[in-house]
């Protein structure tokens, strides 16, 4: 049995008082596996995805086990980055905090030598360090080997991924004989296994992973975007999602710059994290990043690598990742430590195949996104700030404003021309340009409605755009198998999971023919599925589900396409309605043209 509270752990209290004051409770299935077979001293081959608490697993037992009366390394910790051996150290120091006496010392390219052989010369217990410095160390002799009986490789597999297997080897022959040595990675590649033979004594193997390499506490989607429409699509994303800490990832470093040129112009406040950055650039960077003083953090996969900030909201990929494993890598800087997070990935229509790839490496489905339109989000922020006024009312003590009006009032303007002129300035104009960002090739019409059971039929769309729809990914463009013989197992894939009921309706192209596109004031939050508003509006207004196009579901509120004929209806009666105990508010987002 897993023990079930850091209590049931046989810790000191030293430690306990420290996890406590760390808030964490209970242990994560990693951590309640691994700790005691590391206090015990067995060898361990430690597997769980990325922000399952690894750090913790080994930093716990080591601090256990140190002799603080004895100033000599006895713990060597690898990392693949600088940052990551950062961090690692803050989480000792955090753990360690009540634990007297305890030093680590941190080392790693890009900062002076000579100051680190300082650190290790006053007498450190616990040595974390990139391998190409740690090298240096043992080859100066100013790291003393001696006395170390533990060496852990953090994130071994990125290690592997970095080159530094040869110095990895070199390293592990350096060490005493007479020592523990653990293996943490998120996945176990062969040169990994291979090396745990080489250098490692019956290891105890412990493996969390679950059946998604991915965290299920992130909510993923892509959106198929042109190149030159990212960055509006981004823009977008973050006004929609009022998002104020994200990472967004670029597959270059020159990427990476564009970008936040790109964003700084545009007012958001966001910094560029990548390999070509001075040490304490990199670190000025991610310290902003971690107390809010930048809200979006644009890297490149390396040097994003393993970097923990909490309360990430969403990770963008700018660039569709090259590598499946990336993608892991890159979403799992949100949704830590069980909050939940958001993922964007964009992708054009030629790297289609990529998200596919990610799809089998993580057997998981990922959804398309709609690509709001300006509208969408004017729309959302003008209820936002409605909501906030009715707030404020509710909240009353005005005195004092209401007198400021009489003024106003005197110089010129009625009461409606001064609102409107205050909430100009509050929210500024809405933004103009290309209303709707399309992927080549166009949005193609499609004119079933699956979900709603609408007869009409669907195969004549396939024949019109034939071509044109290869590119979608509408239940009809797989009609055609001949076409693609590249993606054929995907293709059944999909057409299986189709019949099996198990539909995506996210990727069904909207139909917008003669339709209006109405916004609903409820959402994820009040817990509204799609067949809520569907059962309700078609019970509640007697128009048939055929005249219902798209809905899509947000945090909180929807949207629902419905024909323009009906949408008067809908309006009108759905004011007056509650959905599972809600007062519904509908209002017109916009109509098609
Ligand atoms: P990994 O190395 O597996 O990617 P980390 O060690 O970086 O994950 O941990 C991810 C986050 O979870 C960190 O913010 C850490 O402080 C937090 N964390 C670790 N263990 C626990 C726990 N038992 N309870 C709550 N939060 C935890
Ligand atoms: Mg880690």
């Amino acid at each position: 049995m897993n023990p079930l509270h850091f209590q049931d752990l046989a810790l000191s209290q030293e430690l306990q008082l420290a996890i406590a004051e760390m808030g964490f409770t209970e242990p994560s299935p990693i951590q309640a596996q691994a700790i005691p077979l590391l206090l015990e001293g067995s060898d361990l081959i430690g597997q769980a995805q990325t922000g399952t608490g690894k750090t913790a697993a080994f930093a716990i037992p080591t601090l256990e086990k140190i002799k603080t009366n004895l100033f000599k390394p006895q713990t060597l910790v690898l990392c693949p980055t600088r940052e990551l051996a950062n961090q690692v150290a803050e989480e000792f120091k955090k753990l360690g905090k009540y634990k007297k006496g305890i030093h680590t010392a941190a080392v790693y390219g890009g900062e002076s030598i000579g100051l680190q052989i300082k650190a290790l010369r006053r007498g450190v217990h616990i040595v974390i360090g990139t391998p190409g410095r740690i090298i240096d160390h043992i080859e100066r002799g100013t790291l003393d080997l001696e006395n170390i009986n533990q060496i852990i490789l953090d994130e071994a597999d990125e290690m592997l991924n970095m080159g530094f297997i040869d110095d990895i080897e070199k390293i592990l022959s350096h060490m005493p004989a007479e020592r523990q040595t653990v293996f943490f990675s998120a996945t176990m590649p062969a040169p990994i296994l291979a090396l745990t033979k080489k250098y490692q004594k019956n290891p105890q193997i412990v493996k969390v992973t679950p059946k998604q390499l991915t965290n299920l506490s992130i909510d993923q989607s892509f959106y198929k975007v042109r190149n030159e429409h990212k960055t509006e699509l981004l823009y977008r994303l973050v006004e929609l999602h009022n998002l104020k800490s994200i990472v967004v990832f670029c597959n270059t470093k020159q990427q990476v710059d564009e970008l936040v040129g790109a964003l700084q112009q545009h007012g958001l406040i966001a910094e560029a994290l990548h390999g070509d950055l001075r040490q304490n650039q990199r670190n000025q960077v991610m310290a902003k990043f971690r107390t809010g003083g930048v809200n979006v953090l644009v890297a490149t996969d390396v040097a994003a690598r393993g970097i923990d900030v909490e309360n990430v909201e969403a990770v963008i990929n700018y660039d569709t990742p090259l590598d499946p494993e990336y993608y892991v890598h890159r979403i799992g800087r949100t949704g830590r430590a069980g909050k939940s997070g958001k993922s964007f990935t964009f992708v054009n229509s030629r790297e289609m195949g990529r998200i596919w790839d990610i799809e089998r490496f993580a057997s998981i489905k990922i959804a398309q996104g709609q690509i709001p339109s300006l509208k969408d989000v004017w729309v959302y922020r003008q209820s936002q700030f409605a909501e906030r006024i009715q707030n404020e009312i509710a909240k009353g003590d005005l005195e004092y404003f209401q007198e400021m009006i009489g003024q106003i009032k005197a110089e010129g303007g009625d009461l409606e021309t001064i609102t409107a002129a205050l909430l100009k300035m509050l929210l500024g104009t809405p933004r103009t340009g290309t209303d709707v960002l399309l992927e080549e090739p166009k949005r193609t019409v499609r004119t079933e409605s699956r979900e709603y059971g609408n007869s009409r039929t669907e195969r004549s769309g396939s024949d019109r755009y034939g071509k044109d729809r290869t590119n979608t990914r509408s239940s009809s463009s797989y009609s055609s198998r001949s076409d693609r013989p590249e993606r054929s197992e995907r293709t059944e894939r999909t057409e299986r999971s189709e019949r099996s009921g198990a539909d995506r309706p996210e990727r069904r192209e909207r139909n917008t023919q003669g339709m209006v596109r109405l916004f609903f004031n409820l959402g994820k939050q009040q817990r509204i599925s799609k067949s809520d508003i569907l059962g309700a509006i078609t019970g509640e207004t007697g128009i048939r589900g055929s005249l219902i196009g798209s809905i899509d579901i947000f945090d909180k509120y929807s949207f629902v396409d419905i024909a323009q004929i009906e949408a008067q209806n809908v309006l009108k009666t759905m004011n007056q309605v509650k959905i599972k105990g809600k007062k519904v508010n509908v209002e017109l987002a916009g109509a098609f043209n």
